[in-house]
């Protein structure tokens, strides 16, 4: 027999991304219009004068807003210059998800903009994609004093945000940035040796787990793999990749 359609596992996720979204303070998105996406298209009401804005842009500025006056971690709400929320298109295909702001990305209210940063420019140039094309966020929107870990309940805090930022951006594919970008999204304690190289599911969306770029910096050798999990990607995504 058919599940009923708020039993099925697809449906309940949407709903929960929703509430999600509508926490915080989204009120309306556009309908994804993308020829992958098999929901049938229905019409789109025209906005009322007093509607808050539909588009994607707007509905990320509204969230943008709540994130920049969060105080549920107090001691990352003391200690950060400024919320890092997220850059790149409202309508990226793909996102890379890292684990947190360090002290470039807190000064420069920009996620990646450091050593690691420039790190994962050249691994989007060798995929031939540029910052613009994707959309770059954390699993927090604070730096934690001295680069630690962030704890699960800074990451449970955030993840409202992080979920209502997806909600919107309707990514595809997500690239997990490293174990705690992986281990959070995805709700378990495996390494990221064992979670790489393969695509697991999100909500729908088709997730990678690759190395972070920072531990590039510090093991050079582990570049090769995170060029396979790229090439496996784009692959996937029907990205030609020029010839080496
Ligand atoms: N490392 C991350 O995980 N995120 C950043 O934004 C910068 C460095």
């Amino acid at each position: 027999m058919a599940k009923k359609a708020t039993n099925h596992p697809a449906a309940r996720a949407a709903v929960q991304r929703l509430q999600g979204l509508q926490r915080a303070g989204v009120t309306h998105i556009k309908r994804a219009a993308r020829a992958s996406r098999k929901a049938a298209p229905a019409p789109v009401p025209a906005p009322a004068a007093t509607e808050v804005p539909n588009d994607r842009a707007a509905a990320l500025a509204a969230v943008r807003k709540q994130v920049a006056a969060c105080t549920r971690c107090p001691e990352l709400a003391r200690s950060r210059t400024q919320t890092v929320f997220g850059v790149g298109s409202p309508h990226a295909r793909l996102a890379f998800l890292g684990e947190a702001p360090g002290a470039d990305e807190d000064r420069q209210g920009e996620p990646f903009v450091g050593a690691a940063g420039q790190l994962l420019n050249r691994i989007l140039r060798a995929c031939t994609l540029r910052r613009e094309d994707v959309y770059i966020l954390n699993i927090l929107r604070c730096r934690p004093p001295g680069n630690r870990t962030p704890s699960a309940s800074e990451a449970a805090n955030c993840r409202e945000f992080l979920d209502a930022q997806l909600a919107i951006i309707q990514p595809e594919y997500i690239c997990c940035l490293g174990s705690v970008a992986a281990q959070n999204l995805l709700g378990t304690n495996a390494a990221i040796g064992r979670l790489r190289g393969r695509f697991h599911d999100y909500q729908g969306i088709k997730v990678i787990c690759t190395y972070h770029p920072a531990y590039l910096l510090r093991n050079p050798a582990a570049k090769r793999q995170v060029w396979d999990d790229m090439q496996v990607l784009m692959a996937e995504m029907g990205i030609t990749l020029p010839e080496k």
